[in-house]
């Protein structure tokens, strides 16, 4: 993928945010406060507008979505994403395109970066689980080329196995043992951005 096919990506996610604003919301209605659906669309929606006059290289693109989360997402959501970004922006300086060996350490950057802002160690219930346990299996993987429709399978696979979990951080921890059985809005995002990966790649 070089810095074009990212930015595709990123366009076709901000379109799939903007038609599952209400499902977002709804799913953050259910745990939290109702605003997930909101506030991913206000930030996506201006990483669309500013991409359509963007030129530069591959960790420019997601250097330019990694500020316009942190600036225009109100809510846990903005800096969690937001630092992950910026940490892929960081593994990939230098770099024209990303190939499937990077995928691996790509991820791990990724998947650090919102444990490290989050303080989230992996079970809590967050978006952090998805990251990781896709980051983790792909560095496992080690060695053999990692597909996006892998990514994806691990992504709503560990989306799906933690609604059995209380909620341990953010606002859906206030519900305690009613937070089970429940979807963690922020995990289900992060599934979309890998649907959307996969859509765009098809590998
Ligand atoms: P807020 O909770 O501030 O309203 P959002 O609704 O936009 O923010 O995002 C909520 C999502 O953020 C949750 O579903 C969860 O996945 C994620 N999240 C919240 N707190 C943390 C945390 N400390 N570490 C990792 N992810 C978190
Ligand atoms: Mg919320
Ligand atoms: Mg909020």
């Amino acid at each position: 993928m070089n810095a074009k096919d990212v930015a595709g990506w990123f366009q076709r996610y901000a379109d799939v945010i903007e038609e599952k604003k209400a499902w977002l919301t709804e799913l953050d209605s259910a745990v939290g406060d109702g605003d997930h659906g909101a506030n991913m669309a206000r930030g996506w929606k201006e990483v669309r507008n500013q991409l359509k006059t963007f030129e530069g290289g591959l960790p420019e693109v997601f250097l330019l979505v990694s500020r316009t989360l942190i600036s225009k997402v109100g809510g846990a959501s903005g800096p969690l994403y937001g630092t992950a970004f910026l940490r892929m922006s960081m593994f990939l300086k230098g770099k024209e395109e990303i190939g499937h060996d990077d995928w691996p350490a790509l991820l791990k950057a990724a998947s650090e970066g919102i444990g490290q802002r989050g303080k989230v160690n992996g079970g809590e219930k967050t978006m952090y689980d998805v990251w990781a346990v896709v980051s983790e299996t792909a560095e496992k993987r080690a060695g053999e080329p990692v597909r996006t429709s892998h990514l994806l399978e691990w992504a709503r696979e560990k989306a799906e196995a933690i609604r059995d979990l209380r909620a341990l951080k953010g606002r859906a921890a206030y519900l305690g043992d009613r937070s089970v059985g429940h979807r963690d809005p922020g995990a289900e995002s992060t599934v979309l951005l890998f649907e959307t990966l996969h859509q765009t790649v098809s590998s």
